[in-house]
């Protein structure tokens, strides 16, 4: 036999064993076998590197480095959940789901809500080409090279897929496999991993992908995304990625009433123990895809799906302390430090407490013994107080009036339930959070500069603001406590850097109260300069999308203050960028200003996303539901009837894919 064939014979016949063996859990031949086989083809492939193959079944075992994991965006955005925890929660959101779609007969997908960490793989042609975590949901992390060495995640698929497609699922550690890591640990006088989930996470991010292929991570899948699948239901899609390959655990079920819906939650929340991994919930998705689009999404999640969240864990501990920090915008949190206490596998020694009047509401006194929850949140919360346990001595807690950081008399707005410290610009984590906020990844992602060096710059008085940064010499930092030439030049070389970061980021990283991320591209696009938006009066401001007056005013405040106005005029003699790029610029325009489009359908020329950005780039906005203030509706192949229904109902114009490109 020739040896392309060979080792082409090889590859199949071991991935048809590895897909019995981690996908249907029926190994046909030995471990022992396999490895031979194994052993077989990597010998042949390192003889002919001709045939190369990065898709190879030899990839499992990984060998593959990532020093740096590259951002790459999402082609469709990966959504968040809403949550639910009562049966009323979800009987309230199938009305509101059925009032929407009017009098039809809704069905929906019930799975199960696996506790691990998103993974969105992209296949071309019937093999893996990319896999990128959430991320912020925009964009995530390529960690290609670690999820191929997970033996579920195929590499090639079976059966008759779409040429492109992406599938979502979850990266989880089964509990088997994550107690048998602990003790391999233990037994080499390692800390044990805590709690699957995040070791889960954490494997993804391991540089070296030989590391990760020794980790019994799995893969399930609950969605497949992308254009023209020839698909019409989520339950449909859970079959389908079974025939390409995909594990999909096999309890899902397709339900026609919220009581069947129900039966599900209540079954699983009893018997979620018995599952080899763990599930922090139940997925409820309306079923079919015409509803699905119908429905659409909202800011952060899906309007047709809902997760349904078990009650978290709950333990009683003693509230040793209650202390306070002070974040960049001088809001202050109380933290409560705990007895440590092991909560859902995770040691739990301090928890939030939010502000004053939730200490009050709570009565929580130092010393108390006190109920502890972890819900979805990273930081447990404090849920009650035990009263049968409290001390005769106790006393109510005072909350402070000064700020625990610089002494200065703390104030709390008409309607806010914060305590702020005034103090801006002379109270140290205010100054070091301003500057920590700028130097973010998400802002001007200044490598070479990490946090605790901006506290030991501010300490030295090397840096007093974020304009510091760009006065600082090799020099001034080598006799630094833990620097030496080589990061004391990458520090400098990190901060020449940032100067090519647009302006929207600047922008965003000027760390102005309640100007995020977004904020800061509606303000950047519609100004297109600083000068320009440090001239704009409220009154103008809230004339741009999406910009509240607290906005508006809290932008005009802070280009008022002189401290900012010198800032800003030193950050521009260093040469960031302080107004939009020329190509950006061009790109830009007014056409669609004060018009709201909603986007339905599958479109030939350009994708969905290409479309929105096209109307917001030229200035118009985008909805996700036809209402009486909806422009045009732009309406692609296969569009919800209902949604042409409303449109007619509502007299909202309808435009076709060829009509919106020639209004441009
Ligand atoms: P949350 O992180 O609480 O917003 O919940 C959303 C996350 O649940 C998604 O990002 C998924 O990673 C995860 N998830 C787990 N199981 C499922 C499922 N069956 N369907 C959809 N999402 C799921
Ligand atoms: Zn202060």
């Amino acid at each position: 036999m020739d040896i392309a064939k060979k080792i082409e014979a090889l590859r199949k016949e071991l991935s048809q064993h590895n897909y019995n063996y981690y996908v249907l859990d029926t190994p046909e031949i030995s471990d022992y076998e396999f490895d031979i086989k194994l052993k077989e083809l990597q010998a042949l492939e390192a003889e002919h590197p001709e045939f190369y193959d990065a898709n190879s079944p030899t990839v499992r075992v990984g060998g593959m480095v990532t020093k740096n994991f590259e951002t790459v965006m999402h082609e469709h955005r990966m959504y968040s959940l809403d949550n639910s925890y009562s049966k009323e929660d979800l009987e309230e959101w199938e009305k509101r789901i059925q009032r929407i779609l009017g009098d039809v007969e809704v069905s929906f997908t019930c799975e199960l809500k696996y506790d691990g960490a998103s993974m969105s793989l992209t296949y071309e042609n019937g093999t893996l080409i990319k896999a990128v975590t959430r991320g912020d949901g925009f964009q995530g992390d390529d960690v290609t090279n670690n999820v191929k060495t997970i033996r579920s995640v195929p590499l090639k698929l079976k059966g008759n897929y779409p040429p492109k497609f992406a599938i979502r699922g979850e990266i989880i550690l089964p509990l088997e496999g994550f107690a048998k890591m602990n003790q391999a640990r233990i037994e080499a006088g390692e800390e044990p991993y805590m709690n699957p989930r995040n070791t889960a996470s954490g494997s993804l991010k391991l540089q070296d992908s030989a590391e990760v292929s020794k980790r019994p991570l799995e893969c399930l899948l609950y969605n497949i995304t992308g254009e023209n699948l020839g698909i019409s239901s989520q339950f449909e899609s859970l079959q389908k990625a079974k025939e390409w390959g995909f594990k999909v655990p096999e309890v899902a079920k397709l339900c026609k009433t919220t009581a069947e819906v129900m039966d599900f939650v209540n079954y699983w929340d009893v018997h979620r123990h018995e599952l080899p991994y763990e599930i922090d919930g139940v997925v409820v998705k309306v079923n079919s895809f015409q509803h699905q689009e119908e429905l659409g999404y909202t800011a952060k999640a899906p309007r047709w799906a809902m997760a349904y969240k078990f009650k978290a864990e709950q333990v009683a501990t003693s509230l040793e302390s209650i202390t306070y920090q002070v974040g960049r915008t001088g809001a202050i949190t109380p933290v409560a430090n705990l007895q440590p206490v092991l909560l859902a596998g995770t040691t739990v020694k301090r928890a939030s407490l939010h502000n004053a009047d939730q200490i009050e509401k709570l009565d929580i006194r130092e010393g108390d013994s006190v109920f502890v929850e972890k819900g979805g949140e990273i930081i447990p919360k404090i849920v009650g107080v035990d009263f049968s346990k409290r001390a005769p001595e106790a006393t109510p807690h005072h909350y402070i009036t000064n700020c625990p950081e610089c002494d200065t008399e703390l104030i709390r707005n008409e309607g806010e339930a914060q305590h702020y410290c005034p103090n801006t610009y002379g109270c140290p984590p205010q100054i070091t959070g301003r500057i920590q906020h700028f130097i973010s990844r998400k802002a001007m992602d200044i490598e070479g500069l990490g946090g605790e060096t901006v506290e030991l710059l501010f300490k030295e008085g090397l840096i007093e603001n974020y304009a510091d940064l760009y006065t600082l010499k090799k020099e001034d930092i080598i006799p630094l406590e833990r620097m030496a030439e080589k990061s004391a030049e990458n520090l400098v070389l990190g901060v020449e850097k940032s100067k090519e970061i647009p302006f929207e980021r600047v922008l965003f990283a000027l760390g102005i109260r309640y100007v995020g991320e977004t904020v800061a591209k509606k303000l950047a696009r519609a100004y297109k300069s600083i000068d320009a938006l440090m001239q704009a009066t409220a009154e103008e401001l809230v004339q741009v999308d999406e910009i509240g007056i607290r906005i508006a005013e809290s932008v005009v405040e802070f280009f008022q203050n002189e401290k900012n106005k010198i800032i800003i005029e030193r950050l521009k003699s260093y040469g960031l960028q302080l107004e939009i790029s020329a190509e950006l610029l061009e790109n830009i325009t007014d056409t669609f200003k004060g018009q709201t489009f909603v986007v339905s359908g599958v479109f030939e020329k350009v994708s969905r996303n290409e479309l929105k950005k096209l109307i917001e780039d030229n200035g118009g906005k985008v909805a996700s539901s036809i209402s009486s203030k909806t422009t045009y509706l732009v309406a692609g192949d296969k569009m919800g009837p209902s949604k042409r229904e409303k449109a007619e109902k509502l007299g909202v114009t309808m435009i076709s894919e060829d009509d919106f490109l020639k209004m441009l």
